[in-house]
């Protein structure tokens, strides 16, 4: 009301001046009404601004220049009051769509995660939890409620192994580390926990994102299953040695007879046997390696010299495929001869095996740095880029049209690999599909 006597008092005293208070004072509640109810609600102060105006020019009686004056800059004023309603309603609209679409996305990805078959932990960039799903609750079997720091809680918040402390102070991914959980019901369960690190747009980590899943059962599945071959492997292996025993008391008696046809049958036998043999040993070996019960006994010896002795050992075996050291240096290791053999000795077959007859074979022993290394390299079908990695896998076999006509379970790569890696050494391949392969391998001289 004051301020409408003070606008009638400039129009009156002044008809072309309007007070500034009248103008900013009414502006600010057009403002206040648009921003706060939108547009309609910015149009109505406007509208009601309008009424008042004319209502305080009609109770004044004005006549004249002086009518037509406040009539005209109430119209200039209206037209912009509603034009500053109409931009700060849109504005406020803008606002409350954006906060909306929001809000739907928030809801969306609460759905999703609620919705996941695995445990999720979502929290802040200090490890306190923002987010979590029943599922969590289920694995766990407790709560981990909001707000939650999680660096207090096993096995989450050793730094060194937490994969969510990991993701947070690196900023890259952590994939399914395994951990074992004592559940407060007593249940003891193996989890695979993978966290990533969720970063702003310019590139700080402000929050991550742990995925948790239950692999008890699945654990239970491979140890049962693991046992069964450690068992099958076993029973395989005691009636294989004393059909070995036999086969060779026997060639030296048919030797007597001088049977040539007979001979050729047993040594057939004794080579089948001897296949037998390995596929159990290497059975056995691969379940060793799985439940982590396969020990080395390591002693100091010549690695050339033992690269040499089985060099000869096999120079016999391989299909018209001469077997050349290119070059060998002495070096020493501490290591279990034995394994080592295995591993030089499926190299070399491996090379034989997937190579035409005729080829050479050529190993190389050399020093790099601290490491001794072997590298056995044949001229066969190669290997393709992608397929690298994967031969190192348990019971992986290159599955071309080609490769299906060799033998084999694919378990001698995965054994070599455990072998050398166990002896803090490492195994890789290089190769091209035609163009044959070179197999290496490094393992650590005696200081
Ligand atoms: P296996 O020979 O019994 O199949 P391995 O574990 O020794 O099993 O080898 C895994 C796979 O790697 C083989 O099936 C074969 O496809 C590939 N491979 C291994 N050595 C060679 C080689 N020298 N040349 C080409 N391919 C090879």
């Amino acid at each position: 009301m004051a301020m409408a006597e003070i606008y009638v008092y400039w129009i009156s005293g002044n008809p072309l001046s309007i007070s500034l208070f009248a103008i900013f004072g009414l502006l600010a509640l057009i403002i206040y009404f648009s921003f706060r109810s939108g547009i309609p609600g910015g149009f109505a102060t406007v509208t009601l601004t309008i009424i008042y105006y004319f209502y305080i020019i009609q109770s004044r009686n004005y006549t004249g220049d002086q009518l037509t004056n406040g009539i005209r800059t109430t119209l200039v004023l209206g037209l912009l009051y509603y034009f500053i309603a109409w931009i700060i309603g849109g504005l406020r609209q803008i606002i409350d769509n954006l906060i909306e679409r929001e809000a739907n996305e928030k809801r969306r990805l609460q759905a999703i995660v609620e919705q996941l078959p695995v445990g999720v932990i979502i929290t802040d960039s200090e490890g306190l939890v923002t987010q979590t799903n029943s599922q969590l609750r289920n694995i766990l079997g407790f709560d981990l409620p909001l707000g939650y720091r999680i660096e207090k809680e096993e096995p989450l918040h050793e730094p060194h192994s937490s994969p969510l402390f990991q993701a947070l102070s690196t900023g890259k991914p952590v994939v399914s580390k395994e951990f074992t959980i004592n559940r407060p019901d007593g249940k003891k369960i193996t989890v695979l926990i993978s966290s990533s690190p969720i970063q702003s747009l310019s590139g700080k980590t402000i929050a991550a994102a742990s995925i948790i899943s239950d692999v008890t059962a699945q654990r239970e599945i491979e140890d049962r299953k693991n046992d069964f071959i450690n068992m099958a492997s076993h029973e395989l292996k005691t009636p294989l040695t004393s059909l070995r025993l036999y086969i060779d008391s026997l060639s030296s008696r048919v030797k007597d007879f001088k049977d040539a046809r007979a001979e050729k049958t047993l040594s057939s036998i004794k080579f089948q046997t001897e296949r037998l043999q390995d596929l159990a040993t290497g059975l056995l070996d691969v379940s060793r390696i799985q439940t982590g019960k396969l020990s080395l006994n390591k002693e100091s010896f010549r690695l050339d010299e033992l690269v040499k002795e089985i060099i000869s050992d096999l120079q016999g075996s391989t299909r018209n495929q001469k077997l050349i050291l290119s070059r060998s240096v002495g070096a020493s290791v501490i290591a279990d001869k034995f394994r080592i053999s295995q591993v030089l000795t499926n190299l070399i077959t491996n090379a034989a095996k997937y190579s035409p007859p005729g080829e050479n074979i050529t190993i190389e022993i050399t020093k790099t740095g601290r490491y001794a290394q072997v590298s056995v390299s044949d001229k066969g079908i190669g290997i393709n880029k992608s397929q690298h990695k994967k031969i190192f896998d348990r019971l992986y076999q290159v599955t071309d049209a080609k490769e299906k006509t060799f033998p084999g379970l694919g378990m001698g790569l995965y054994i070599s690999k455990e072998i050398v890696k166990r002896h803090g050494g490492t195994i890789w391949v290089d190769s091209e599909k035609n163009q044959g392969s070179i197999f290496y391998f490094t393992l650590p001289l005696t200081k």
